[in-house]
C-alpha cells in the first residue's frame, strides 16, 4: 500500500527523492495480525505517536488515517496470520539535509504471511554502535543491518548489543532478557533501547510465570549465568537463547519460563 493505494508488489513505487532513501528519515512500526485481529494496535500506535513527536513530525500526521489505512489493509489481504509493516517517510524534496515545515507525510504499508516461527537462536555479541534514540522506532537501522550480518556470517541468528560499559541493551530487532532463580530481568526503558511492545508484554505476564521483574541492565557473563536467556520481538515472539558466542546458556536447551512465555504470547495473539 502506497499512501491510500493497493497495487502490486512490482507496481509499489515511491519518489526517488523521498527522504527515507537518502536520510532514512521516517519511523515505522511492525504489528502481528493474527486471526483476524491486529495485535497490541494501541500500544503500537502510542509508540508510534512518540516516535513522531521526537522526530518532529507528529504536527503533519494523521494517526487515525494510519490506523484506517492498515485497518483496510489488513481486511483487504487474504493472509490470516500476517506481519504488518508499515513506515511513514517527512515526505519528498530534493535532497537538502533540512526540511521544510510544509512537508507532505508518505506511507508505505506490506503484508507478509507470518510462517517462520522459531522456538531458538543462537546470538553473537557485538559492539552497541547505535546513536542516543534507539526509543525512537527510526528507519535509521545501518548498525542493526551490520550486527545482524555479523551474527548470520558467524552462523548465529541474532546479535546482542553491547555498551561501552559491557552491559547488554538489547538485540539488532529484539530485547533481550534474563531467568535467574524467580526474577524476570531486562534493561530499562531509556534512550538505549527500543520500547518493545512483546518485552512489554512479557513484563506484564511475569507473575502468572512466577517471576519478579528486575528493569536492570546485565552483562554477557551475567546473561551466560542465567537459567533462561530470551530474545522478544513481534517478529521474533518469545525466542530461548541457547548460546551466546558459541557458549551454552546453562543447558544450552529452551528454559520452561521462556515456553511458557511464548504459549502465553500466541494465545494471547490469538484471542486479542
Ligand atoms: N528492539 C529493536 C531494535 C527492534 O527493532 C525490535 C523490533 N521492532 C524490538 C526491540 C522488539 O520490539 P517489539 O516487541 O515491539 O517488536
Amino acid at each position: 500500500m502506497i499512501n491510500d493505494e493497493i497495487v502490486p508488489l512490482a507496481e509499489a513505487m515511491i519518489s526517488a527523492h523521498d527522504r527515507s532513501i537518502y536520510f532514512g528519515d521516517g519511523v515505522y512500526e511492525a504489528i502481528r495480525y493474527c486471526e483476524g485481529k491486529l495485535f497490541a494496535m494501541e500500544q503500537h500506535l502510542e509508540r508510534l505517536k512518540n516516535s513522531l513527536r521526537k522526530m518532529d513530525m507528529l504536527a503533519r500526521v494523521d494517526l487515525e488515517q494510519v490506523r484506517r489505512r492498515v485497518d483496510r489493509a489488513v481486511s483487504e489481504s487474504a493472509i490470516t496470520d500476517a506481519l504488518v509493516y508499515f513506515q511513514i517517510s517527512r515526505g519528498t524534496a530534493l535532497r537538502n539535509h533540512d526540511y521544510s515545515d510544509d512537508w507532505q507525510p508518505s506511507f508505505l504499508l506490506t503484508i507478509r504471511a507470518y510462517n517462520d516461527r522459531r522456538e531458538q537462536a543462537t546470538v553473537i555479541t557485538h559492539p552497541d554502535w547505535r546513536w542516543k534514540g534507539c526509543d525512537i522506532k527510526s528507519l535509521n537501522l545501518l548498525p542493526n543491518v551490520l550486527a545482524k550480518h555479523a551474527a548470520t556470517k558467524a552462523g548465529a541468528y541474532e546479535a546482542l548489543l553491547v555498551d561501552e560499559n559491557g552491559l547488554i541493551t538489547e538485540a539488532t530487532s529484539s530485547n533481550a532478557m534474563l531467568v535467574k532463580g524467580d526474577v524476570l530481568q531486562t534493561a530499562p526503558l531509556t534512550a538505549n533501547i527500543l520500547p518493545g511492545i512483546t518485552r512489554a508484554f512479557l513484563l506484564g505476564l511475569a507473575g502468572r510465570v512466577g517471576l519478579q521483574v528486575r528493569e536492570e541492565s546485565f552483562t554477557v557473563e551475567e546473561a551466560l549465568a542465567a537459567d533462561e536467556l530470551i530474545i522478544t520481538g513481534t517478529g521474533n515472539e518469545v525466542m530461548g537463547v541457547t548460546h551466546v558466542d558459541g557458549k551454552p546458556v546453562a543447558d544450552g536447551k529452551v528454559g520452561p519460563c521462556t515456553q511458557r512465555f511464548h504459549k502465553l504470547l500466541i494465545e494471547a495473539m490469538k484471542g486479542s
